[in-house]
């Protein structure tokens, strides 16, 4: 990942989320997207770069040899960022890379069959995927990782020198994995105090909301206000976004949404994570 992408990441999202028509320093963008976004800013930066990088992913598979050459050796997608792939790539692309992507896979298997398989069989699980699949990793998780450390520390840099305090703990706040992830990177145990009251503010308040949504629905009195999606915004809050936060089997900064949700989020604004 180079700075300038990110820059070009960071105006982009100015632009599509806040209006913004110039460009704007990044303080002043992460204080609007807290304001905009009512679930995890940090989740919801990570589903919007990734989204960047797989339209980037499937425009160069579609017109470019090397590019389908990278993709056919890096065969460890994660499933979630294969899937999200499928959503963005035309079936002819995919049909492509995938005969390309099985050539090698035929390959492997051939050198499997030259070999004696009574050793074979009796190797872990993972090392055998590795025979399979080879021994890359999701490159889409391993970029993801970076972007996720950019995006925490400029979280800190603004909520340790107080710019960004207001409109953290006017938001939505963190999903509690990401606010694990933010507390790690504070430099000072202040503003750990500052980040840690603000959110058991904001749990106090969807709380708050939970309930009011369940009395509405209870008596039938659902006015679709401000709780209508709180039983949603919740779930985000518990575990982040959909295969945004790591997953235990540590695959790394699985993706995001279900089938063609992406496209749609991306084009309407909204938050996909609340829906
Ligand atoms: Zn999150
Ligand atoms: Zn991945």
């Amino acid at each position: 990942m180079d700075v300038e992408t990110l820059d070009g990441f960071w105006q982009r999202v100015a632009q599509t989320r806040l209006r913004a028509d110039q460009d704007l320093p990044l303080e002043t963008i992460l204080a609007g997207l807290l304001g905009v976004w009512s679930t995890c800013v940090v989740c919801n930066l990570l589903w919007e770069w990734t989204f960047d990088l797989l339209s980037r992913w499937q425009h160069a598979l579609a017109e470019d040899r090397g590019a389908r050459a990278q993709f056919s050796q890096s065969q460890r997608w994660c499933n979630e960022h294969a899937w999200f792939l499928k959503d963005l790539a035309s079936p002819r692309t995919r049909s492509r890379v995938h005969r390309e992507l099985f050539a090698e896979a035929e390959e492997r298997i051939g050198e499997m069959l030259r070999a004696d398989l009574d050793p074979v069989i009796r190797e872990a699980v993972p090392r055998l995927q590795v025979d399979l699949m080879g021994s890359g990793t999701c490159p889409v998780c391993d970029e993801q990782a970076v972007v996720l450390q950019v995006v925490l520390a400029e979280l800190a840099r603004g909520l340790s020198s107080g710019s960004l305090r207001e409109p953290f703990a006017a938001s939505g706040g963190c999903c509690l994995p990401h606010l694990a992830a933010l507390l790690h990177a504070l430099p000072d145990s202040g503003t750990a105090r500052f980040v840690l009251e603000a959110t058991a503010a904001q749990l106090r308040r969807l709380r708050e909301e939970l309930e009011t949504y369940e009395t509405e629905a209870e008596h039938r009195t659902r006015r679709y206000g401000s709780a209508a999606d709180a039983p949603a915004r919740a779930m985000v809050r518990w575990v982040g976004m959909r295969g945004v936060v790591a997953g235990e089997n540590g695959q790394g900064q699985a993706a995001l949404l279900p089938a063609g949700r992406g496209s749609a989020a991306a084009a309407g604004g909204g938050d996909p994570g609340a829906q």
